[in-house]
């Protein structure tokens, strides 16, 4: 940790898939924690661990992470006093370090084959044993090994992890968390390729960038003791962790899971929910202000956010509440970046269309997805059935008279709306029946946004052209 009180906090994704929403919230933590200080948030990226590298997600996760507006003050792009920000970079870095831990005696060469060691564990398992590197390379001699090495054996570098030791890991949330070593495994911390796994270069980069504050996800607290153990070997300071929850789905049925829906930070976007709104959502997730209050920009998210009030329990990702946000945050938008919102998503809608339905949808709409659906009537002669038409049991001969009396007022798209209305009342029609009629005709569908405000969108040709399709579908 840095000699002075500066908050150092780091976002360590490996590019092995996609930012989870779940990552996307530790990354919002650290971003706060740093920010709210004046320090540092750290984006440093974790591949040291080849095979299971997909290309491109790097850039993936950095472009996500850029579009929800937490930037980094050091990363991969960027540079900073501690570059190279990405491990495949600092293999030179670790060397010493892993010569240290070796002249130590702290961490020995392990040349036992994938095979062995699976015949061990299969015999602890059987055995009810706690499964875990028996040490049959830790008696090799200094000559032993070096004969081996020059003989071209491979090998991997394990952690001598202590016997019988309490290790205390201290979580800022959680409280203290103890393990005792004897159920710990000799873990791997240079792999036979020569590389360190992330254990190691995990530990030996958040030291020598000065992390003040690691904050990860819960499932990385079987792991925290090998790191606090690495850093007593080494003599440094533990920087203070805080693991989060996972998000659970409502249902009940544990982690949030992709039946519900998206899972990645960009599939949120996406789908048409906002960055802000996510983030809004998301904050709330782990974390409270000690008030009533909800709505939070992201900069005041930064000045308010505290580990005191971090939750130990976890969140239910509730993506109600989520449509809930994003619908606060997209009455907010302004006309003209409701507009290109609008556009992104529904490609062919004209400047002009987006104009007049601008008001109608930005009050009504939950995600900008929803748009090409519920629009599709604009640029195609959406199928249906007469059965859709007659929804509310409307009598087909009526159903005929009311489509027909209603073409006869499409001479004149002045007030049309009054005028429709009019016309309902003086024939006595039922104003529900009526409108599902129209609403069907038009649009092909029964739900849609309110339909003969819709029209003037679809214009004069069009609409008299789809009533002229039902009449004929009727007869
Ligand atoms: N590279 C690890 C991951 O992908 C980071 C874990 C940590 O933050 O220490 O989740």
């Amino acid at each position: 940790m840095s000699s002075t009180s500066t908050i150092r906090t780091r976002m360590a994704p490996s590019p092995t898939g996609e930012l989870h929403i779940g990552g996307l919230r530790t990354l919002l933590y650290d971003y706060a924690l740093a920010k709210q200080s004046g320090g540092q948030f750290i984006m440093r990226i974790e591949d040291t661990d080849q095979k299971r590298y997909v290309a491109g997600a790097e850039k993936r996760l950095l472009e996500v992470t850029k579009k929800y507006g937490l930037n980094w003050d050091e990363g991969p792009d960027i540079g900073g006093p501690y570059a190279p920000y990405v491990q495949s970079k600092r293999l030179d870095i670790y060397q010493k370090y892993i010569q240290e831990l070796l002249d130590k005696k702290l961490a020995y060469h392990c040349f036992c084959t994938a095979d062995r060691l699976k015949e061990v564990h299969e015999l602890q398992k059987a055995a009810k044993k706690i499964q875990k590197y028996d040490r049959h390379c830790l008696q090799l001699s200094p000559l032993e090994i070096e004969t081996k090495i020059k003989n071209g054996q491979t090998f991997v570098i394990r952690m001598k992890i202590p016997d019988n030791q309490t290790i205390i890991c201290q979580d800022l949330v959680r409280g203290d968390i103890k393990f005792n070593t004897n159920d710990i495994d000799d873990q791997v911390l240079v792999k036979s390729n020569g590389i360190p796994t992330y254990h190691l270069a995990a530990v030996i980069d958040d030291h020598l960038m000065k992390i003040s504050h690691v904050f990860r996800g819960e499932e990385w607290i079987s792991s925290t003791p090998k790191h606090v153990l690495l850093y007593q070997f080494f003599g440094w300071e533990v920087p203070k962790f805080v693991h989060l929850t996972v998000f659970l789905d409502p249902d009940g049925h544990g982690k949030m899971s992709k039946r519900h829906g998206s899972t990645h930070a960009q599939a949120f976007l996406d789908d048409g929910y906002l960055p802000e709104a996510v983030l809004n959502f998301i904050m709330l997730l782990g974390w409270n202000p000690g008030t009533e209050k909800e709505l939070f920009t992201k900069d005041e998210f930064v000045k308010e956010f505290s580990l005191d009030h971090l939750h130990k329990k976890a969140p239910i990702f509730d993506r109600k509440k989520l449509d809930y946000f994003n619908g606060l945050y997209i009455r907010q938008l302004s006309d003209q970046n409701f507009g290109k919102y609008f556009k992104k998503f529904v490609s062919q809608i004209s400047d002009d269309q987006i104009k007049t339905l601008t008001p109608i949808l930005k009050e009504r709409i939950v995600k900008f997805s929803d748009l090409k659906e519920s629009l599709k009537f604009l640029f195609e002669d959406v199928v249906y059935d007469k059965e859709l038409l007659l929804k509310k049991g409307t009598d087909p001969k009526l159903a005929t008279e009311m489509l027909s009396k209603t073409k006869e007022l499409l001479s004149d798209f002045n007030n049309l709306s009054e005028r429709i209305l009019n016309l309902v009342k003086e024939n006595n029609w039922n104003t529900g029946e009526y409108f599902m009629v129209l609403r069907v005709a038009i649009c092909g569908v029964a739900f849609t946004p309110p339909v003969v405000e819709c029209l003037p969108a679809l214009g004069q040709d069009n609409t008299i052209r789809k009533i002229d399709i039902a009449l004929d579908l009727l007869k």
